[in-house]
């Protein structure tokens, strides 16, 4: 077991190390403070919680527990005083990145999306809907359709790892990020050394592909909103199978 988890910690770490540092001396300088984190995190939540919920053949259940442990990990690694105190405010309040970021989503988290919007109302629906951005302007740099007008989120229990994890040291570089559609600076100022690990390693457990499939938030909802066959079948887990099918995974 020991293995498997310095395997797979080595493994999250290279890979997060490639996402996130453009240069040599990002990565460097990124390492070690992965590292330090990264066999903890991946013992927790792949072999801990993997074993726990790979009983569990439910998938919407299981996400939910992976959440569950998820939020702890999270919550434990901001207690433990290794890092600057989050520029994120506990009461909500900023949802600044909700309008910025990228959302993403495994097929997996977009079935659990797809059961609780299945119980809103109809005008619940179309408020979402009302809120989606125009094509063209979906993606990147676009609000998110769950986030309502008071600046909360609609499905704030199963908003996905992406957003879960998400925590900034820095406030200005959340209004960088905005302003330029990019990071002003390295990005290890100012989030933490434990998110991307936490998704990858959450991410693993759901679906351990080579090439996990993932989905835009927006465009998704797009394509389920307004078709109630298509939602219940995500919601069952058929379109998150065949999407695994597709991806070679099954
Ligand atoms: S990550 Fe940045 S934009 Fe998002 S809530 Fe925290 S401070 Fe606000
Ligand atoms: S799913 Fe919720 S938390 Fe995530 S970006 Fe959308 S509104 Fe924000």
């Amino acid at each position: 077991m020991k293995e498997l988890s310095d395997e797979l910690a080595a493994k999250i770490v290279n890979a997060v190390l490639e996402e996130r540092c453009a240069s040599e001396e990002g990565m460097r300088r990124y390492r070690p403070l992965l590292e330090e984190r990264a066999h903890r995190i991946v013992e927790r939540l792949i072999v801990g919680a993997g074993e726990d919920s790979g009983s569990n053949n439910d998938s919407p259940n299981q996400i939910h527990t992976l959440f569950n442990v998820a939020d702890t990990i999270v919550k434990d690694e901001l207690g433990s005083h290794h890092y600057p105190k989050p520029a994120c405010p506990d009461d909500g309040g900023c949802a600044m990145c909700c309008t910025h970021m990228r959302i993403v989503l495994s097929v997996q988290e977009a079935a659990v999306i797809a059961k609780e919007l299945l119980k809103l109302t109809e005008p619940e629906k179309a408020e979402i809907a009302h809120r989606l951005p125009s094509l063209g302007e979906s993606g990147p740099g676009s609000r998110c359709a769950l986030l309502d007008e008071q600046g909360l989120c609609t499905l704030y229990a199963a908003r996905p790892i992406n957003c879960r994890t998400y925590r900034s040291c820095s406030i200005t570089a959340c209004e960088d990020r905005v302003r330029l559609g990019r990071n002003a600076g390295e990005e290890v100022v100012f989030t933490y050394p434990f998110d991307d690990l936490v998704r990858k390693s959450f991410h693993h457990v759901v679906g351990p592909s080579e090439t996990p499939h993932f989905l835009e938030m927006n465009t998704f909802l797009a394509s389920v909103l307004h078709d109630d066959e298509g939602l219940a079948a995500w919601a069952s887990g058929q379109l998150e199978r065949e999407n695994e099918e597709k991806t070679g995974r099954k």
